[in-house]
């Protein structure tokens, strides 16, 4: 059976980052959160705009203050105050100062700043107490960033620090990435909605409303499509219209042999090329992945906890990576002790629910307590990470590290 990783290495390589013409959006600031940058940015300005000072202090020439000290202080001519935002206009000449407040532009003259805390200010005299380092809290012009250098690189997730970066410079239509758009359905004669009355044997369509969610969180677009009756004719009408609206297309369900059978045929027929139909982990064995031409397919299997673990270890690296971001969409896990006793049958890849809780500012891996079936939707309530167990292992000891991929 295939592994996890050769798995995640199908898919992954299948994947096409979003990087067309028509692909692009131009949004403004607020709207910009949490989307991808689309083109690299370039600023005319320089940061600092202009040399200016980091303290309130005195602006002064560092060599009339290079020999100051409490018992021997330089006194100098404070000809000028100079608040932020304010256009110096005298220049200093040797034996003066100006009062200069913290980003205030630096007068002509004048290259080092010393503290006001350093100062002592009477009349229109002030006394230098301390001999500051040369050019001390002065920023610089271009000290930070200068014009026409890349600011922001293509492909980055935009959070409120770059959201700052491009409004102070004065860039407010940002070039991004539309967001992947996802179509999601459930197939199964025993399905019912919400609002459904249920008769015996039916159950309640729950995946399609967690997969929605976890879609929007990952910024993309959902398109939910509904129930879809374990019907040849349905699901090759659902399956056709999701691929012509969607980058990406999951389904639940539907994956007993028969049925399995079913949706393989009709993928087919569609023109998909299917790339497995399994995988070696637990929950979450029979996972179908096929490509078309302009979409991803992933048949995820129907028990409510195996379609969940099969999208975050699977579905939410791809539409990271096809939303255009230049780098880190793979799972990321971490190495923790635990504190539960893990066990697996060791013939497959396991994931085993529970939380990563803080202890003494050491992060330990709980299991969920109850029963760990793939079809109990509700201990998965309040966890926020997966403990794997790799192939031939059985058990972890209380104490032992594992690998945990974090929710
Ligand atoms: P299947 O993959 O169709 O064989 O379904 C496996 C199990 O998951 C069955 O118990 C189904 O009733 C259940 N199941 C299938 N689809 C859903 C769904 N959309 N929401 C909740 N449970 C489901
Ligand atoms: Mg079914």
């Amino acid at each position: 059976m295939l592994s996890v990783k050769d798995a995640e290495n199908i898919i992954l390589n299948a994947v096409e980052s979003l990087n067309q013409e028509p692909d692009l959006e131009i949004v403004d600031l607020l709207t910009a959160y949490h989307r991808i940058l689309a083109t690299p940015v370039i600023s005319y300005l320089d940061f600092p705009h202009g040399d200016n000072s980091a303290m309130d202090g005195f602006a002064v020439r560092y060599q009339d203050v290079q020999n100051s000290s409490f018992e021997n202080p330089t006194i100098l001519e404070v000809v000028e105050e100079i608040p932020a935002g304010y256009q110096p206009q005298i220049p200093i000449k040797s034996g003066q100062a100006a009062r200069i407040f913290t980003g205030a532009i630096m007068p002509k003259g004048a290259d080092t700043v010393v503290m006001q805390e350093k100062t002592n200010f009477q009349g229109n005299q002030v006394s230098i107490l301390a001999t500051p380092g040369p050019q001390e809290f002065v920023r610089h012009q271009g000290d930070f960033y200068q014009a026409g250098k890349e600011l922001l690189p293509k492909g980055i997730s935009l959070n409120a620090t770059e959201i700052a970066i491009l409004a102070a410079a004065q860039l407010s239509n940002i070039r991004v990435f539309r967001r992947p758009r996802v179509a999601i359905f459930s197939s199964g004669d025993e399905l019912v909605t919400p609002e459904q009355t249920l008769q015996p044997g039916q159950i309640v369509d729950s995946n399609q409303y967690a997969l929605g969610a976890l879609v929007k969180e990952l910024g993309a677009e959902v398109l939910m499509l509904g129930i879809v009756k374990d019907n040849p004719t349905a699901l090759t009408e659902t399956i056709n219209y999701a691929i012509d609206n969607a980058d990406i297309v999951l389904s639940s369900g539907g994956v007993s042999v028969g049925d399995y059978d079913y949706i393989d045929n009709i993928l087919a027929s569609l023109g998909a090329e299917i790339h497995f139909r399994a995988v070696q982990m637990r929950p979450g064995k029979p996972l179908t992945f096929a490509t078309f031409p302009n979409s991803l397919y992933f048949g995820l299997p129907g028990n409510p906890v195996s379609a969940l673990v099969t999208f975050w270890r699977f579905v939410q690296p791809t539409i990271k990576k096809l939303s255009g971001v230049n780098k880190g969409w793979e799972a990321k896990f971490i190495k923790v002790k635990s504190h539960s006793e893990l066990k697996s049958n060791g013939k497959m890849e396991t994931y085993i629910w529970g939380n990563l809780n803080l202890s003494n500012g050491v992060y330990e891996f709980y299991q969920a307590a109850g029963n760990l079936s793939s079809g109990n939707l509700i201990n998965l309530a309040q966890t926020n990470a997966l403990a794997v167990l790799p192939v031939g292992k059985t058990l972890v000891s209380i104490g032992e590290e594992v690998l945990v991929l974090s929710l």
